[in-house]
């Protein structure tokens, strides 16, 4: 069955903090919210969905969804108990920050039937949430995940890379520490610098840099390999960008391509490749190869723009470079079985 997520961005609403990232209101391309205007919003996106038998999700997105007032809270999760009860959606999900997180507010998300609760874990290391002023620990985060689990709900772990005072290894532990806690899915945010935030003037008074998209690229491959290798799926690599991102007023600094989802999930395929290669002992007289990979992933092996064949064919002299698809790799994530 399709599933088909009706989003709403919820831009900063309530947030009681200021990331040095942050900037809410570009990231999702809405300035500010009417909460009186989510209704017929919501009928708009159902009205425009297709016929045929499908899933519906909707996904209060953004800011903090449990920090906002309590009033305008109860008012969104009234939406959701009324479309469920209606039959014409399925599930919904929000997501927070972990430090708005109660028992008392996971019962009531879990009454008005949200399913899923997607936190903000940006990391692991204090070090990191401190210098990025997060304004909570890493203690609140494996606080979080065990009331909504004991609330019922599902969780899904959302992570940074490239974070002010943040190291590959910090990033590594944050992946496996997102499995370690429970979470049902996971999404990798390579870090954008947004103009109008404190990030933006840091790095103009160099105290921070971002990463070379390389680097970037390579980092948050390493923590999609930690959850590929776990079995917890990936939902998104890379902002969920609005035009407004990629617009003079988005991002201030620093290298982001939209295209970040395929380059990472390029850069992983390139790596188990390359390993499958080499364990076999191809050597380079061999001009050809012939790979075989899950159904569907054959754009995502190849790399954006062909990158991933440009890289194999540098690498090893490969003049002739074929991917065909194998049913029997269904369900592994970023499988790779070398044929020829
Ligand atoms: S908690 Fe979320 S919405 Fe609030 S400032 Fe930080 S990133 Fe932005």
């Amino acid at each position: 069955m399709r599933h088909i997520n009706i989003p709403i961005f919820i831009p900063h609403k309530g947030c009681p903090n200021d990331c040095v990232f942050c900037n809410q209101r570009t990231i999702s391309g809405t300035q500010t919210l009417d909460i009186a205007s989510v209704p017929a919003e919501i009928e708009r996106k159902l009205a425009l969905l297709p016929p045929a038998e499908k899933y519906v999700e909707l996904a209060y997105f953004g800011g903090s969804f449990t920090g906002i007032p309590r009033e305008d809270m109860r008012f969104l999760l009234g939406i959701v108990r009324r479309l469920k009860k209606e039959g014409r959606i399925d599930a919904a999900r929000v997501s927070t920050r972990p430090d708005c997180v109660t028992p008392e507010i996971a019962k009531e998300l879990k009454d008005a039937g949200v399913s899923t609760v997607e936190l903000g874990v940006q990391s692991m290391s204090d070090r990191v949430l401190f210098a990025c002023r997060r304004g909570h620990t890493a203690a609140d985060t494996v606080r979080a995940f065990e009331v909504l689990h004991n609330a019922g709900l599902a969780t899904v772990g959302q992570m940074m890379i490239g974070l002010p005072s943040s190291a590959r290894e910090d990033e590594v532990y944050t992946a496996r520490m997102i499995c370690e806690l429970g979470a049902l899915g996971a999404r990798i945010y390579p870090l954008a610098v947004l103009r109008h935030t404190e990030l933006a003037r840091m790095a103009v008074r160099g105290e921070f840099a971002p990463l070379p998209l390389e680097e970037a690229i390579s980092r948050a491959a390493d923590a999609l390999d930690v959850f590929v290798e776990r079995g917890v799926p990936v939902l998104r690599i890379g902002l969920c960008a609005s035009d407004e991102l990629f617009s003079e007023d988005g991002i201030a600094c620093g290298e982001y391509s939209p295209a970040m989802g395929e380059l990472v999930m390029g850069e992983l395929y390139k790596r188990r490749i390359c390993k499958a290669i080499d364990s076999q002992g191809m050597g380079t007289e061999n001009k050809k190869l012939l790979a075989a990979v899950p159904p569907g992933a054959i754009s995502k092996v190849a790399g954006h723009k062909g990158r991933v064949r440009r890289a194999l064919a540098e690498k090893y002299g490969f003049s002739d470079i074929k991917f065909v698809e194998d049913d029997r790799l269904v369900g592994y994530d970023c499988a790779v079985k070398i044929i020829l």
